[in-house]
């Protein structure tokens, strides 16, 4: 890209002519007399006619190789924000699309805002949610502020450090999230010229007073890896890599490094034309010099979320001196220099589909992020989780099977639980690192491998979760799952899924949702009306499939002969009666037989409100295990199960529930958890405490509770405490 030259509108229709056909150029071209024309009479600080900036930008796009609507968009740009031509107008000389790209860089207008700051942060917004739509969007932004930068200088001190602060937090990284590094180093650079002039202007003479001794050290590089290459015959493009001030300066402010100690002060580029060619280049380069350790990656194998390819490696050069070495090929060299550009690039007329499909997948991360916009209202909140996700540096791990992860750096193994999926993120427990279990605010590092322990029986996030995890999108999913738990929005959901589990019974809906059926399933369920139980099974605080077994149930009934129940029991009847002495209250009726001896399981500890089913013991009776409860799910146990369900009035029985508290290990936390109980006036019959090494402290719990609703404001009430990160009920 020409950095200082201006490109007339006479060379910008030639370059355009080498890639668009005759009517795209004549396309792109009505817009530039659109332009010129609403433009007319304005000035640029500059004193220049105001029509040249929309012509660079529009420059940049077109070298960029961008469609016509984009280089359309590129020359009206500025026509809303500035002249009296509205976007209706944009839409009836152009088409939709150039309106709409239009519309995502054109700032928010006549509304006032509090404060400056909270203005731009809405602009900002608006044009997130603009690019999320279509990406072409930030591409003529990006042009935009490139040009703008290129003429800082033209504007007063206070202004260029405002613009060039903006552009250092926003928009660089944003061009690097999109892989176009010839936007991002150009603006950083620029950037950095204003913000810290004086580094600047030191990197630049640090620069020459070395570049002559440095550039014949590269030339002999580049001799040495030519004549190797010869021999093997692979055909090559060797360059000595352009150093960027920005990415020094960084270097030796955030590493406190020298000058001379930043290794890729000396870097060599290698193009090749195919991946086999990038190997076994990187074989010559590790034979002819030795490699520094932990220096090699590749991102060939694992490209970066950004799409940039390539492998990297540090070797110990000619003079004893670190060389950087970067191999790919010309396709990946062209990704690297215009990312997700070069997906948008037309080529002979026609845009060049380069695997699309993969393309808009990779985007997904950013709509996802984008979500969040949803949530909240205010816009510098917005955008300062953006800058968060987008902007920071980032990490790589690994799932068990290799699959990376990149992630903002401070993510936790939540973050990574999310990123793979809602429900993991929402019933992850614990995490191991590495094969060892680390706390779940354990910061992540490169390369390290992560395994999510989750249990079915976890109750979800705890509000710690948000403080902390990183990423806006697994606070999002956290908070949308305490959303959920709000009633209104999803009683209508709740009474969708449960019809459908209905229909999956062959039964009508209507048959079964009637008022009387309706209030014995809820009042079963402790629930006091039927938008109650709707609601608990649109936050899955009970599934809706267990809500239409029961509402089917008797229709199920009359319908079906209960043969098997029938026959399980004539064989088993008699010894049952040897039992009936021992009969005890256990607030469970077997339906049809009386006198049987009826437990509730040890293993898993049914309450009321839990779904239940008996088991035909051979000589113990009935034990009456939760559905779910692995012990009674073999094809074996299958066959002697028996239908069970609650007594209706429970509330003077208790019955045991076992819990298991994880959490950050400080001093009165146990205390804080018994007194949670305690406050609910439920009784305590066993309390045990560990804490490993990691700081991560176990409390399982034994407690006496009357029924499911019972049991989650407790275990609502324990989440609530400060450091709780999980809380499980426990099978034993
Ligand atoms: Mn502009």
């Amino acid at each position: 890209m020409a950095k200082n030259d201006i490109i007339t509108i006479e060379q910008l229709q030639e370059k355009a002519s080498t890639y668009l056909s005759e009517d795209d150029v004549a396309f792109i071209m009505r817009a530039y007399t659109y332009a010129e024309e609403a433009h007319r009479d304005q000035y640029r600080k500059s004193g220049e006619a105001y029509i040249i900036h929309p012509i660079q930008v529009a420059g940049i796009l077109v070298d960029l190789k961008m469609d016509p609507v984009t280089v359309a968009g590129g020359f009206l740009h500025d026509v809303v924000e500035d002249t009296e031509i509205t976007l209706e107008e944009i839409e009836e000389q152009f088409n939709k699309e150039v309106a709409m790209l239009v519309d995502g860089v054109t700032k928010l207008g006549k509304i006032k805002y509090k404060s400056k700051e909270a203005q731009q942060a809405e602009n900002h917004r608006k044009m997130f949610v603009a690019m999320a739509k279509d990406i072409r969007v930030i591409l003529i932004k990006l042009a935009d502020r490139l040009h703008n930068m290129r003429t800082l200088k033209f504007l007063p001190p206070e202004k260029q450090r405002i613009k060039a602060n903006e552009t250092i937090e926003i928009f660089a990284p944003l061009a690097h999230r999109l892989g176009i590094s010839a936007i991002k180093w150009e603006l950083e650079d620029i950037s950095l010229r204003y913000l810290n002039p004086q580094q600047y202007y030191r990197i630049v003479q640090l620069m020459k007073q070395k570049r002559e001794q440095r550039e014949s050290y590269i030339d002999e590089v580049i001799q040495e890896v030519n004549k190797q290459l010869e021999e093997i015959n692979i055909e090559a493009e060797i360059s000595g890599r352009p150093k960027h001030l920005y990415s020094i300066y960084q270097k030796m402010i955030k590493q406190n490094k020298q000058f001379n100690e930043i290794y890729d002060l000396l870097a060599v580029r290698i193009l090749v034309n195919s991946i086999k060619d990038c190997y076994a280049v990187l074989g010559i380069i590790h034979t002819c010099w030795k490699p520094m350790p932990g220096r090699f990656k590749d991102y060939i194998a694992m490209p970066k979320q950004n799409l940039y390819q390539s492998l990297h490696t540090t070797v110990i050069g000619p003079k004893g001196d670190p060389l950087e070495v970067q191999i790919r090929t010309k396709e990946m060299h062209e990704i690297a220099e215009y990312g997700i550009a070069a997906h948008w690039a037309y080529k002979e007329g026609k845009q060049l589909n380069r695997d699309k499909k993969s393309f808009e997948e990779k985007l997904t991360w950013f709509r996802e992020i984008l979500e969040w916009q949803n949530e909240t209202h205010d816009a510098e909140e917005f955008v300062e989780s953006l800058k968060v996700d987008l902007f920071s540096d980032m990490v790589y791990v690994f799932t068990p099977k290799g699959d990376v992860i990149e992630l903002p750096s401070g993510s936790v193994p939540l973050d990574f639980a999310y990123r793979i999926h809602t429900e993991i993120g929402n019933q992850t427990i614990g995490a191991k690192i590495n094969g060892k279990m680390e706390p779940l605010d354990y910061k992540l590092k490169n390369g390290d491998i992560i395994e999510v322990l989750t249990s079915k029986h976890s109750y979800g996030p705890s509000q710690d979760w948000l403080k902390i995890t990183q990423t806006s999108q697994a606070k999002n999913k956290i908070r949308q799952f305490f959303k959920k738990q709000r009633r209104e929005e999803n009683v209508a959901k709740g009474k969708d899924l449960v019809e459908k589990e209905i229909r999956a019974f062959d039964i009508e809906p209507k048959e079964a949702l009637t008022e009387e059926n309706l209030k014995r399933v809820y009042e079963r369920f402790n629930f006091v009306s039927e938008e109650d139980l709707y609601a608990a099974v649109g936050y899955q605080g009970i599934t809706a499939a267990l809500v239409a077994t029961r509402l089917t149930e008797k229709i199920r009934q009359s319908r079906q002969k209960e043969e098997d129940l029938a026959k399980t029991l004539e064989g088993t009847k008699t010894e049952y009666k040897e039992f009936k002495k021992h009969k005890k209250d256990s607030g469970v009726i077997v339906e049809g037989i009386d006198n049987l001896l009826v437990r509730l399981s040890k293993c898993c500890n049914p309450v009321p409100g839990d779904e239940i089913i008996g088991y035909i013991t051979k000589g113990r009776g009935v034990s009456v295990h939760r559905t779910d409860c692995p012990n009674v799910q073999t094809e074996e146990a299958r066959e002697r199960h028996l239908h069970v369900e609650w007594e209706e009035d429970q509330t003077q029985k208790q019955y045991h529930v076992d819990l298991e508290i994880s959490g950050y290990d400080r001093r009165g936390l146990l205390n804080e958890v018994l007194q949670a109980v305690n406050e609910s006036k439920t009784n305590i019959t066993h309390v045990n405490g560990r804490s490993d090494r990691n700081k991560m402290a176990v409390i399982q719990i034994t407690i006496l509770i009357h029924n499911t609703n019972h049991l989650r404001k407790i275990v609502e009430r324990i989440k609530q405490i400060k450091d709780v990160y999980a809380v499980t009920r426990t099978l034993q």
